[in-house]
């Protein structure tokens, strides 16, 4: 990565975690008042807008959202501009374009992206006499159903962006106890998790919700709390203790090199050995017979 990517990359993250928690904050108050819900739309748009310009500039670098009169000066001159808040961006309708091609979008999907916008545009622009109070909880389906989507993870240091509750390290630890306690956040995530990846759902290794899917990139990702791994890293085999197919995960890059290794059952929750069969690579329950050769 450049330094001008590097730049615009540290802002965007930074600002996009401070955004989205006020969103979130405001729209899970316990008596929200006009002034949360006018929070909650302005918040939860510009987190948008911060995190889909974040989506471009990780696949096109920063002439994809910066405007193109600046595409041919130096990057000393680019740094200078960023640093005096000079450097201006594109508009959002490009960014909105750009990630609607690429992430899953149903009709409903783009009423709700609409929606945010135009709420937002009267807020600023002309502001409202009386506010929309369901949008509290088309917030919440704003998050899952579209900012879910722009892979928020990569905004996170590194330890948490795979393999880690990713969610709780966004929002920290009260907002997220908040977020899947008060809310429909869960029922919506799991609804949209089987929506997109019907075939191959299982419960999720960190948050326990059945919302853990095979993605069409082949990656496993947990719709609730956005748990993400490569698939190559995962193996499943079935449990002895709750008889629950395929929910035991093991590491299944290291299980060849062990007699055996400790799984964790995503259904029971409980621990289990298991180890690869010498014969034919099934992994069973240790000390088991294989499954497959017996
Ligand atoms: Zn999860
Ligand atoms: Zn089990
Ligand atoms: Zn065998």
């Amino acid at each position: 990565m450049n330094k001008v990517d590097e730049q615009l990359t540290f802002r965007l993250k930074k600002t996009f975690k401070l955004y989205i928690r006020s969103a979130l904050q405001n729209a899970l108050s316990e008596t929200p008042s006009e002034s949360d819900v006018l929070q909650t739309i302005i918040n939860i748009q510009a987190a948008l807008e911060l995190i889909g310009k974040f989506f471009v500039l990780r696949r096109e670098g920063w002439k994809g959202i910066v405007k193109s009169k600046f595409h041919d000066k130096s990057e000393t001159e680019l740094l200078s501009l960023i640093e005096k808040d000079e450097i201006q961006t594109t508009p959002f309708w490009k960014s909105k374009d750009f990630f609607s091609n690429e992430i899953y979008l149903n009709s409903d999907d783009k009423d709700l992206l609409d929606k945010f916008q135009s709420h937002r545009n009267q807020v600023m622009h002309l502001g409202m006499s009386t506010l929309p109070h369901g949008i509290l909880n088309e917030s919440i389906w704003f998050m899952v159903r579209i900012i879910n989507q722009l892979e928020w993870q990569d905004t996170l240091p590194m330890q948490d962006q795979y393999l880690a509750n990713s969610l709780k390290s966004l929002l920290g630890n009260s907002l997220y106890t908040s977020l899947l306690a008060n809310s429909c956040y869960i029922d919506e995530s799991i609804d949209r998790a089987f929506e997109l990846y019907p075939d191959d759902m299982k419960h999720c290794i960190q948050c326990a919700n059945e919302s853990w899917a095979l993605t069409d990139e082949l990656d496993r990702v947990c719709f609730v709390c956005g748990y993400r791994g490569d698939q190559d890293t995962f193996g499943f085999a079935d449990c002895p203790l709750c008889d629950a197919k395929g929910e035991v995960v093991f590491d299944a890059l290291n299980i060849g090199y062990n007699e055996h290794i400790r799984g964790k059952c995503c259904s029971c929750r409980e621990f289990v050995n298991v180890s690869k069969c010498k014969t034919c690579d099934w992994v069973s329950p240790y000390p088991q017979v294989c499954n497959s050769c017996a």
